[in-house]
C-alpha cells in the first residue's frame, strides 16, 4: 500500500500548523562538539524548506548516539541545531527537553515558518522500548507527523513507529518526508521495476550480514558482482586456497548453496590483491584467485576484476552498490573500490540509474576527489539493507496510507 507523502499535503494548507518531523541527525561530532559531517542534516533540507515556505511551525525530533534512556550531555542535539541554523533560511531554535513544560512552552512560542529542535529522543527510556504512552505524548504535540528519518525507519521506536501509529489513530496524517520518499522511490524502484540490465555489486567485510540481501537480489538482478572479504567465503566454497584472508567459516556451506543455485548470475573476482598483512604501506601482489599464497591475505579485487566489473557496470541501466571491494581505508587496497565507483559515475553520466547503499561505501565515495556523481546515495546503512532484503520498515509501515486518486 503506497504511503502518504509530504508532497500530497499542499504547501498552502500548512500555514500555522504544527508539524512534528522525525529526522535522522545521528551525526558524528568532533572533539569540540561540532558536527563533523553534515550530510544527514543537508539531506533533510528539501522537507524543511517545503514546511518553512508553507508557514508551518516545525518541531524536529531525532536520536543521537546510544545514551540508553539517560541524559548524556555530550549527546545533546544542540550542535545539530547550530549546524541546521547555518544551512536553513529560517529561525532555528533548540530546547534541552523532549517532553514536558519546557518543550511545550517552546512549541507554543514558535512562529510560523520557524523551526524548533527538541532534545535527543534516546534520553527518554520509552524511546527504544516504543512505549505507547511516550508515542501518545509525542503525537499530542502536533497536527501532522512527517517521518524523514530513513536511516532509523528499520527500528520500531516511539519517535518513528509508535508516534506514527498514535497520530493515525488520533485521525491525524503521518506522511513520508521528501528524503524518505526519495529513498523509497530509488531503492523500491530498483527492486520492483529496474531498467535492465540491472547489475548489483556487493562487498564489504562479511557475508553474514548480507545473505538475505543476496537472496533477495539474485532473482531480480541480471548480474550480482561480489567483491570485498565476502568473496573469500565464496572462494573457500569453491575449494580454493584463501591463505590468511578473512573467511566466515560458518557460512562456507551457505556460499556453496548460493553458487549452486545462482547459475551464471553471481560473478566472483578473477584476481585479488594480496599482502602479508592489511596495513598501510605494505608491498602488494596481484594474483589469480586460484593462486592465493597460504601466508598472504586478500585485501582488494585485482585490476582484471576491476576492469571486468567496470565493463558490466558500463552496459547496465540500473546499478546498485553496497559494500567496498576492498579495505579502501588503506591506500594499497583502495583501487578496486575506487574503480567501481568511477565506473558508476560514468554510468550516471550516460543516464543509468546508480544507487549506493551502506555507510562505508558512502564514506569511500566521500574520500574521492572529486566524488563520482550518483543518482542516489542512501542515507541509511542498516535501513537500506533491510529494505533490500524485502522487509517492511516499521517506520514506513506505520505511516498513513495514501488515499486513492479521487479522494485526495
Ligand atoms: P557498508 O557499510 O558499505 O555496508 P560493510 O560495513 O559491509 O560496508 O563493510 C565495510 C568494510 O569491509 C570496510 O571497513 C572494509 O575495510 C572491509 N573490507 C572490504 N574488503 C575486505 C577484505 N578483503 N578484507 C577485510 N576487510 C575488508
Ligand atoms: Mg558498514
Amino acid at each position: 500500500m503506497p504511503k502518504l507523502a509530504l508532497a500530497d499535503i499542499p504547501q498552502r494548507s500548512l500555514q500555522g500548523k504544527t508539524v512534528l518531523v522525525r529526522v535522522d541527525y545521528n551525526v558524528p561530532l568532533d572533539d569540540d562538539q561540532q558536527v563533523a559531517d553534515d550530510t544527514r542534516i543537508r539531506a533533510t533540507l528539501p522537507t524543511l524548506e517545503y514546511l518553512v515556505e508553507g508557514g508551518a511551525r516545525v518541531v524536529l525530533l531525532s536520536h543521537l548516539g546510544r545514551p540508553k534512556g539517560r541524559r548524556v550531555p555530550e549527546l545533546s542535539l544542540r550542535p545539530a541545531a547550530r549546524c541546521l541554523a547555518g544551512l536553513l533560511d529560517a529561525k532555528v531554535d533548540f530546547v534541552g527537553s523532549t517532553l514536558g513544560d519546557k518543550a511545550e512552552d517552546a512549541i507554543d512560542a514558535l512562529g510560523d515558518g520557524a523551526v524548533l529542535i527538541l532534545e535527543n529522543t534516546r534520553f527518554l527510556p520509552g524511546e527504544e522500548s516504543n512505549d505507547p504512552a511516550l508515542a501518545e505524548s509525542l503525537a499530542e504535540m502536533a497536527g501532522i507527523y512527517v517521518n524523514d528519518a530513513f536511516g532509523a525507519a528499520h527500528r520500531a521506536h516511539a519517535s518513528t513507529e509508535g508516534v506514527a501509529r498514535a497520530m493515525t489513530s488520533q485521525g491525524k496524517p503521518a506522511a513520508a518526508g521528501k528524503l524518505m520518499q526519495r529513498e523509497l522511490d530509488y531503492l523500491g524502484g530498483a527492486l520492483s521495476e529496474p531498467a535492465r540490465p540491472f547489475v548489483a555489486i556487493l562487498g564489504g567485510a562479511k557475508i553474514s550480514g548480507k545473505i538475505d540481501v543476496i537472496r533477495a537480489l539474485l532473482p531480480r538482478v541480471d548480474r550480482l558482482l561480489v567483491g570485498g572479504a565476502m568473496a573469500n567465503t565464496f572462494f573457500r566454497a569453491m575449494g580454493l586456497e584463501t591463505g590468511m584472508s578473512l573467511v566466515e567459516e560458518d557460512r562456507v556451506s551457505l556460499a556453496a548453496e548460493l553458487l549452486d543455485s545462482s547459475g551464471d548470475k553471481l560473478v566472483l573476482p578473477e584476481d585479488v590483491v594480496v599482502a602479508e598483512t592489511l596495513a598501510a604501506g605494505v608491498t602488494t601482489l596481484t594474483v589469480a584467485r586460484d593462486a592465493i599464497p597460504r601466508d598472504k591475505t586478500a585485501g582488494d579485487i585485482g585490476s582484471r576484476t576491476a576492469a571486468a566489473f567496470a565493463s558490466r557496470i558500463g552496459t547496465a541501466k540500473t546499478v546498485l552498490w553496497n559494500g567496498p571491494m576492498g579495505v579502501f581505508e588503506l591506500p594499497p587496497f583502495a583501487a578496486g573500490t575506487f574503480a567501481v565507483a568511477e565506473a558508476m559515475g560514468e554510468a550516471t553520466r550516460r543516464g543509468a540509474t546508480t544507487i549506493v547503499g551502506g555507510g562505508d561505501s558512502a564514506a569511500a565515495l566521500a574520500a574521492m576527489h572529486p566524488p563520482p556523481e550518483m543518482s542516489h546515495i542512501s542515507t541509511g546503512g542498516g535501513a537500506s539493507l533491510e529494505f533490500l532484503e524485502g522487509k517492511e520498515l516499521p517506520g514506513v509501515a506505520a505511516l498513513s496510507d495514501r488515499p486513492s486518486p479521487g479522494h485526495v
